[in-house]
Order: C-alpha cells, then structure tokens, then sequence
C-alpha cells in the first residue's frame, strides 16, 4: 500500500475534483478502512454547492484494513454518527444522539469519497457475508432512517390498520414504503413530483397521490421531502391522534401558522433522525426480505474518476441511490 489515496474534494460551485491525499492516520480508537463502495445522497448537494471543508461521503462501506485487528478484511458500513457510549443518550441506546460527541463522518471529519477513511472503531458495523459491497450502504440512510422512523411512530400511534402517506420518494421515502410494508402497512400513498420516482413506488405497491392534494387524510404521514409546503400539508392531513413523523431536512427556517387546523386537533408530531445502532440486526433482515426491490435503488455504480459527472447526473434526479464502487479498481 502506498501512502496517498485518491479523494474527491468537493470545492463548491457544482464541482468535483479528484485529488491525490495522504492515507489517512488512524487515532486511538479508530481503524483505517478501505473504501468498497459509498452510495451518493440528496444531502450532499450543499456540499456540493457550497464547498465542503472536509473530504464528503457518509454511505460508507468498506472492508477493515487493520492487519491484527479482529475485524481485519471484514466488510463493514459505517454508522456516521461518532458517540461515546455512555452519555445518558447512548446508555438509552439513542447513539445517533450522543449528548457528549456530535460529529459526524463525512461532515465533520472525513468521510468516503476516497479510497480509504479513517473511523472509529465503535462506528464499525460488520456486514453479513450474503449482502454485497454495493447494497451494503443501504443499510444506513435508506433501510436504517427510514426504518426507524416508521418504528418510532408505532410508539406514538393509537390506532392500527392505518392509512399511511410518504411524502417524498427519494431513496428515504421508498425505503419508507418498503419498511412500511414490512412492518405491516398495507393501505400506502405516496406524492411525489418526480414521475420515475412515483413510478417505482407504484411498482412497490403504494398508490400515487397528487403533490399538495388536501382532501385525504391519514393515520400517519411520513415526511421525507423536507419541503416546507409538504410539512403545512401534513398538519392539514393528520387525522385526530395521527401521527406526522418529519425525516425530510431543510436548513431554510420553518414557520407554523398556529391556525385552527393546527390548534383544533390531537396529532403527534415527531422528527427522528438516523437511527439507533441497535436496530442494525433488524435492519439486515430488512434487506434480505426485500433485497431485489431494495437492490433496484442501487441504479448505477462507477469509479472514482466518474464522480464529477455522475454526481451532476444524480443531481438532475435521473438517479435514486447510485454508488461510487470501488471493486473494478481492485
Ligand atoms: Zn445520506
Ligand atoms: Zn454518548
């Protein structure tokens, strides 16, 4: 192994450079990690438009470059948010919340736009030989945010057999369908501007619905747009004792009109993020159960050197959750 990697530097502007960068040093605690793939995600975009500080890239999966070490050559994905363990949150098994630690990989320090990353040892999460390189970064933001939404609203729902709407179909929100239907839903919609996105989710079963229509109402309305007017649609929607569960992420500031349909009704309203390492075994069983469905996200995979392109492509929305892929190079 030689000591420089080849990183993409996301310089603001809409541009990707690729660029040649010291393998990273592992820190007490943290194992070097051989980059196999990293799925590209909606939120890089503000990297990508403003710059970004560190080298981007949190769908991380890799295999375990750490000679002596117990998970050496091991695949594994890496869970982005950095936390120490022992702080009441992560006691409590709410890791992605750590009150003590609040970085994230691929944000806050480097992540796997390259061909190696440096993690901490307790963000490793070893994958299971039957799931593949390429699928293997579903696991994070697709299968484990969106599971865990879902999860989460189950707590706070006070009826069953409910109507379920999911607002937006990116890989968030289809990945919201599909773990809706594993977890029991049957009655689902979906709006979604985008007409080959909407077209996958009716191939997943769900029943389309026009972006902003205000007749139907729902049990349970799963916001992964992180569109202002989809979050006003949503408190107009909810049935008394629904539950709203805001996954979608918006920086602009959100303003509630504390209107009669916000004031004259019980609803939940519940922003989940990430998701609890626990969960990761029910997570995999997730993806075994639904693999071909979850597979046809993954709709392009491509070297480093095509990064700057294909990242552009994927920013006109003509791919769901395509990976950078490191298996031709090696
Ligand atoms: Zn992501
Ligand atoms: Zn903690």
């Amino acid at each position: 192994m030689t000591n420089e990697m080849q990183a993409a530097d996301f310089m603001g502007d809409d541009l990707i450079r690729i660029v040649t960068r010291p393998v990273p040093d592992p820190g007490p605690g943290e194992v070097l990690l051989r980059v196999a793939a990293n799925a590209l995600c909606g939120s890089d975009f503000k990297l990508w438009h403003a710059g970004a500080q560190f080298i981007a890239g949190h769908e991380i999966a890799g295999h375990v470059s750490a000679p002596g070490h117990p998970l050496h050559d091991r695949l594994c994905v890496v869970y982005i948010p950095m936390h120490c363990g022992t702080c009441q949150a992560c006691a409590a098994g709410n890791t992605q919340s750590c009150l003590t630690v609040s970085s994230l990989i691929g944000w806050n320090r480097d992540g796997g736009y390259a061909e190696y990353v440096a993690v901490p040892e307790n963000c490793l999460l070893p994958v299971p030989d039957d799931i593949p390189a390429d699928l293997a970064p579903l696991l994070l933001d697709t299968i484990g945010t969106s599971a865990h939404a879902l999860r989460e609203a189950a707590r706070h729902l006070a009826t069953d057999g409910q109507r379920v709407l999911v607002t937006g179909a990116g890989p968030v929100g289809l990945g919201v369908v599909l773990a809706a239907q594993a977890l029991g839903h049957d009655r689902i919609e979906v709006a979604e501007p985008n007409p080959a996105r909407a077209a996958i989710a009716a191939d997943f079963g769900a029943r389309i619905v026009p972006v902003g229509d205000t007749e139907n109402r729902y049990d349970l309305i799963v916001e992964c747009s992180g569109a202002h007017p989809a979050r006003n649609h949503a408190i107009a929607q909810i049935l008394p004792k629904g539950v709203i569960v805001l996954v979608g992420e918006n920086a602009a500031p959100w303003t509630i009109i504390e209107d009669k349909v916000f004031r004259r009704k019980d609803f939940v309203l519940l922003r989940t993020f990430y998701f609890p390492k626990g969960d990761f075994d029910a997570n995999v069983e997730l993806l075994r159960a639904n693999r071909d469905r979850y597979a046809r996200l993954v709709d392009d995979a491509f070297p480093l050197a095509a990064l700057p392109d294909k990242f552009a492509t994927f920013a006109q929305g003509r791919s769901i959750k395509p990976v950078l892929s490191f298996r031709e190079a090696r």
